[in-house]
C-alpha cells in the first residue's frame, strides 16, 4: 500500500498528512510524532503505508 493516489473505499482524492500516532499500551498513552498518513479528501478515511506501519512497530518494540 504505497504511493496511494486514490481512496480504495470511494476512489476519492488522497492527500498526505503528517500527524502524531497515539496508542495505548500497558495502561499508558504513547504518541509517535510525524507519522505519514494518506487521507481521503472525500470520506476522510486515513491509511498508513508500509513505511509508517514499520515505524510504528519499531517504536512499540523499544
Ligand atoms: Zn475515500
Amino acid at each position: 500500500m504505497s504511493n496511494m493516489e486514490k481512496c480504495p473505499l470511494c476512489s476519492g482524492q488522497i492527500r498526505i498528512e503528517y500527524k502524531n500516532f497515539s496508542y495505548n499500551a500497558d495502561g499508558k498513552a504513547h504518541t509517535i510524532p510525524n507519522i505519514k498518513y494518506y487521507v481521503c479528501s472525500n470520506c476522510n478515511e486515513r491509511f498508513l503505508d508500509e513505511e509508517s506501519s514499520r515505524k510504528i512497530d519499531q517504536f512499540k518494540e523499544e
